[in-house]
């Protein structure tokens, strides 16, 4: 009998149904940190393209014509260096940071955070709190639930187009693109990308909120490399909350205070945590350091009349009693090798921002003929030049040839030759350089030689020799 039992198949689920979490809202310092920072990013995302630099906008990036404009600076694709020392300043400032503070990025600064906290606020003001929101979910379809789901429906939706025209407003003239959406006529990829943009903030921020730290973030995966005992964690004082147990008590019973911890088991700390996690099981990976746990324990504190701080900034070390400073926690050597990597880069990323030259030349050698002989008899080689003026003014070039006696460079044989050309501020210019050498020179038959280049505008106007070479006929004994 009991071995026919024991052969009943039992059906295991291997999948768990996600929980929504509905966090509820607190006060605190953090809060307030919080939301200046929510502001001040989102603030900053939708003005920045709005912000006028002379005849266009301050920030954009112009992909057809392949330049990136950022206020008084124009990048072009040769500048690729500048975006490579950019990536690996932002890669070497998370280790830098995370090794200091943790996930403060996650917690504070991070676009997931940001916008999942505006969609939270929205939610909040047309549903209620936490507890009217749960209890909505539950309540059966009447005209208030239609109503108010259709509200927050209409809210998220229109800030996620919003934000999906912003975003392609970084690429396209933000004044055309706006009434071109409005009065339904932009059309093909920049309606794509809206869209597109659009919903992927809505699906993340509306949608999967905390799912994208706990599950699609790599970050949340590979912080265990960058933490140590040393770095800060949003962490509960174990000693002090339940030395034998936790639980309700009442305030100034002295017996039960001496049989229970400080933790009174109001489960706030869990109901105000963005990811749903219980901070009190230990430092884990969801766990996006936002210390709303903190700010929402330090007011059940001050209301039982117990001191702050049972959920707090701290380190494992601290928390198994080292008895380190704060400044021996961050002055340890991986954050000063960190700090120093993190310094040098930005130090050479000014540098080479500040030593970048104001104009850029490439030059192609004319490939149909090495040489001609011209109708004085001299020795000509001609040059594709392209002249990229990366600089904010209008500015003529010179051209001079070095290296070879006797030669003199000019730009195509024009009406206009001798004079500098001009390009337009932002542009690129086209021309021909020709280099005539009298037959009777001394040369070879082909030799190195370097194309000089200067500008002719502004108080200290810039130079830059560029190397190619001169061909000649074979010289008869
Ligand atoms: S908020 Fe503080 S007192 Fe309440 S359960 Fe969490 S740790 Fe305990
Ligand atoms: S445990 Fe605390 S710090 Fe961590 S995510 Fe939850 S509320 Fe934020």
């Amino acid at each position: 009998m009991s071995s026919s039992l024991n052969k009943i198949p039992v059906e295991v689920s291997l999948y768990e149904k996600t929980e929504k979490v509905y966090p509820r809202e607190t006060a605190g310092r953090f809060q307030s940190l919080r939301s200046v920072s929510m502001y001040a990013l989102l603030g900053l995302y939708y003005i920045l393209p709005w912000i006028p630099w002379g005849e266009r906008q301050a920030v954009l990036f112009d992909l057809p014509a392949r330049k990136f404009h950022i206020f008084f600076l124009t990048f072009w694709p040769q500048d690729f260096f500048f975006l490579t020392l950019l990536l690996i300043l932002a890669g070497l400032s998370l280790f830098f940071f995370t090794a200091i503070a943790g996930r403060v990025w996650c917690g504070f600064a991070c676009p997931q955070t940001v916008w999942t906290e505006a969609f939270v606020r929205m939610e909040r003001w047309v549903e209620g709190s936490r507890a009217k929101q749960m209890k909505l979910t539950q309540a059966p379809w009447t005209f208030d639930k239609v109503r108010k789901r259709v509200t927050k429906q209409f809210l998220w939706i229109t800030f996620a187009l919003f934000t999906g025209l912003t975003f392609v407003g970084y690429f396209q003239p933000v004044k055309e693109l706006f009434p071109a959406f409005f009065s339904f006529e932009l059309g093909g990829w920049a309606l794509f990308w809206v869209i597109f943009y659009g919903f992927a903030t809505y699906g993340n921020a509306g949608f999967m909120r905390e799912q994208v730290c706990k599950y699609m973030c790599p970050y949340a995966r590979f912080q265990s490399a960058m933490f140590d005992k040393d770095t800060l964690i949003v962490a509960y004082d174990e000693q002090r909350g339940e030395p034998r147990s936790r639980g309700k008590r009442r305030k100034g019973d002295e017996t039960e205070t001496a049989a229970k911890g400080d933790c009174i088991d109001c489960g706030i700390c869990v109901q105000v945590c963005p990811t749903g996690i219980d901070i009190r099981d230990g430092l884990q990976y969801e766990c996006i350091a936002c210390a709303a746990c903190i700010d929402g324990c330090d007011e059940v504190m001050k209301r039982v009349g117990l001191p702050v701080g049972l959920i707090k900034y701290s380190t494992q070390a601290q928390n198994q009693g080292s008895g380190k400073s704060l400044k021996q926690t961050v002055l340890r050597p991986r954050v000063l090798i960190y700090g120093t990597l993190l310094a040098m880069v930005f130090i050479g990323f000014i540098s080479a921002l500040v030593m970048r030259s104001s104009f850029q030349v490439d030059i192609l050698r004319d490939r149909n003929a090495l040489y001609r002989w011209s109708k004085t008899n001299d020795i000509e080689n001609s040059y594709q030049v392209r002249v990229m003026n990366k600089s904010q003014l209008d500015q003529g070039y010179t051209v001079a040839v070095r290296g070879l006696e006797g030669a003199s460079a000019d730009w195509g044989k024009t009406s206009e030759a001798g004079r500098s050309r001009v390009v337009q501020a932002g542009d690129i210019g086209e021309f021909i350089v020709i280099i005539t050498l009298p037959a009777t020179a001394n040369y070879q038959r082909s030799q190195d030689i370097e194309l000089y280049f200067s500008e002719t505008v502004g108080k200290s106007p810039s130079s830059i020799a560029e190397e190619s070479r001169f061909w000649g006929p074979a010289k008869r004994n």
